[in-house]
Parts: C-alpha cells; structure tokens; sequence
C-alpha cells in the first residue's frame, strides 16, 4: 500500500477529469481490506435523473455519448431506485450511506456548481471505522476541490462555457480516436455575431457582455448535455454536435439562429448570428475547424443571419468557384 501524501500527489499530478476519477478511485480502494469502489455518472434525460456505473474500456471512461443511449444501457437506474442517494442529492448533502448486513456502502455526490454530475461509490463487507471515514472523506475533498479548479480552469470567466484552450486539448483527441466510425455522425459548428462591433461602439463594451452572456444561454438551451459549447474568442463561439444526422444538425443550427434573431435583447433590441458547419471528420482538426469557418466567411459574404453547411458549398461548386475568383484577384 502506498502512503496516503504520495497517493494525492499522484492524483493532483493529473490534467484531464476522468483520469483524476481513476486516480482518487484506486486512492480509495487501499483504504481497507475487501474495500471496492466505483464511480457512478449521474445524467439528466427526459426530465429524469439517471444513475449507471462509469464503464471503463482501454484504459478510458466511456464518455457519456447520449443520453438516450445511457438509458438503454442495462446498467443504468433510475436515481430514484436508490433512495438513499437520491435524497442526499434532492438536500445537495456532502455523503450518505447504505447499512446492510454484509455490505455497507458509502456514497459521495461529486458537486460542480449545482449540479451533482458523479458519485463515488465505496463498498465493504463490514462497517466503516471512524478512522476509515476520515480519511476517505479527506482524500475525497482534495480530488473535489481539484475537480473544481480543474473545471474553473477549463472555463471562460464571461460565460462560463468551455474555454479555447479545452478545445483545442479535447478536439484533436476526439476526432482522432474516433476517425474511423463514429465521427460521420459528429459536426463542428462555428458561430459569430453579426456587427458585434457595433453593439460595443453604440453601447458600450459591458452591454457588448451582457449580449455575450446571453447568447451563451441561449447556446446552453438549444443543445443537448452530449454536445460542446465553447467561447472561441472574442464573440465567436464553436458547438462540436454529437451523435447528429445532418439534418439534425442542420436544424439545430438553424433553431439557434432564429431562437437569436427572435430575442429581444434589453436596450440592444435585435442582433443576428452567422453559422459556417462542416463535418467532424475526414481531416485533422484544424482542417476540420478550416471548412468550418470557410462556411462561416461565406454566410458572412452572402447576408450573414445564415446557417451554411460546408458540404453544400463544396457540392454546389460555391467554394470553388470563390477560390477561383480569389486565385484571379491575388495573381
Ligand atoms: P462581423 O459581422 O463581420 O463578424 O462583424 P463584427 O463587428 O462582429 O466583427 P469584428 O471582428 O470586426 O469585431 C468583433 C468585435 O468583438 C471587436 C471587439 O471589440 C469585440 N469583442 C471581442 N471580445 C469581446 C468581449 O469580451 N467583450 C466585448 N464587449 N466585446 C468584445
Ligand atoms: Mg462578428
Ligand atoms: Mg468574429
């Protein structure tokens, strides 16, 4: 058994959640004899709160891919199947505990903000010491804090959606791992504010943010929880759609742009977006993130308020002929 301090060293040593996950998991298992210990990821889906054991498959957690999927997996239950847990989590308490002969368990919500998005799951077969519960309870508040700085980290400080750095870190590894199959059915979205400027200029630079701020919300509501929402910079921001057709995509994206054109924004009255979208695929991601924004310079260049496809341009001989044309006026 490694000492305690080496184990948080270990576990502090970590850049990327579900590693932190693993780390503070076999932490715990040496705290004990016949101590087991899983994590369980708690989702949202159809106004239910659902609970299922955080697979684990090469040596990486399976990301919850969607909701709906999660739900036809056997392993997952209803929170309120387990009583115990869906009450502490209903009181936003810290942990809660089963007592049975044989098995005794203890669980601990894993909080960010107020949600609680995993639990940490310890088992034995006999009661758990007061020395025992200390020192689970303190390794678990060292990888929780370090949850949250993590988090903090990857984050925005305006609006709270994930950062350019976090896209730049989870994009490459996805696309790559998942080249082969599944990536048809992925889109990356690029979105920019239309005359942004302006609204600083006429405005001023804190109402310029408070627009920024909503349309954050409005991205967080029209997109499902397996999506990813990231401010790109300034007021361009990038939604990578998962487990998508395209004319789910297409829609969803089209959805957001009136849902934005529709809002009245306080003293700002209307703004609009422009959305350039290519596939999640075929290419490394910055060729990805390329087409994409070939899109987006294209519904700026024709009207803006628009959602393009860039598979449609491409079919359409639209690019190719605007390439053409630039190749005529460069030479
Ligand atoms: P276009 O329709 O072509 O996208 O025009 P635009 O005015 O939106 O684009 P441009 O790139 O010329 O201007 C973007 C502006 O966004 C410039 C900058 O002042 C503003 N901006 C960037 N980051 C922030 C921010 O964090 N807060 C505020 N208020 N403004 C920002
Ligand atoms: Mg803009
Ligand atoms: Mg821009």
């Amino acid at each position: 058994m490694k000492p305690l301090l080496q184990n948080l060293a270990e576990m502090t040593a970590h850049r990327d959640h579900l590693m932190l996950e693993v780390s503070v998991l076999s932490t715990l298992v040496q705290q004990g004899r016949d101590v087991r210990v899983r994590a369980l990821e708690i989702f949202a889906h159809r106004g239910r709160t659902w609970v299922r054991p955080r697979s684990w498959t090469e040596g990486c957690a399976r990301v919850v891919s969607s909701p709906l999927e999660a739900c036809e997996d056997p392993s997952a239950v209803l929170l309120t199947s387990m009583p115990e847990l869906h009450q502490c989590i209903g009181q936003e308490g810290k942990s809660t505990e089963r007592s049975a002969p044989g098995a005794h368990i203890l669980w601990l919500p894993v909080w960010l903000g107020e949600r609680a998005h995993a639990c940490l799951e310890i088992s034995q077969p006999r009661r758990f010491s007061r020395h025992q519960r200390d020192v689970i309870t303190g390794v678990f508040l060292v990888y929780q804090n370090y949850q949250s700085l993590l988090d903090y980290s990857e984050r925005d400080a305006l609006t709270g959606l994930l950062n350019r750095k976090t896209f730049d870190e989870q994009f490459a590894r996805q696309s790559f791992k998942r080249a082969t199959t599944e990536a048809a059915s992925n889109w990356l979205a690029v979105i920019d504010i239309d005359h942004f400027k302006r609204v600083n200029d006429r405005f001023g630079h804190l109402y310029g943010d408070e627009v920024l701020i909503l349309v954050a919300n409005q991205l967080r509501s029209q997109f499902r929880t397996q999506d990813r929402i990231f401010r790109f910079g300034g007021e361009e921001f990038v939604v990578l759609l998962r487990s998508a057709t395209l004319e789910q995509a297409r829609s969803a994206l089209e959805r957001l742009r009136q849902g934005i054109a529709a809002h009245p924004f306080p003293q700002i009255g209307h703004i609009t977006v422009s959305i350039g979208f290519a596939a999640a695929h075929g290419g490394a991601p910055v060729e990805i993130l390329g087409r994409a924004d070939q899109a987006l310079y294209y519904a700026k260049e024709n009207g803006r308020d628009r959602v393009c496809f860039h598979g449609d341009l491409v079919d359409s001989g639209a690019l190719g002929r605007k390439i053409e044309h630039d190749e005529v006026e460069l030479f």
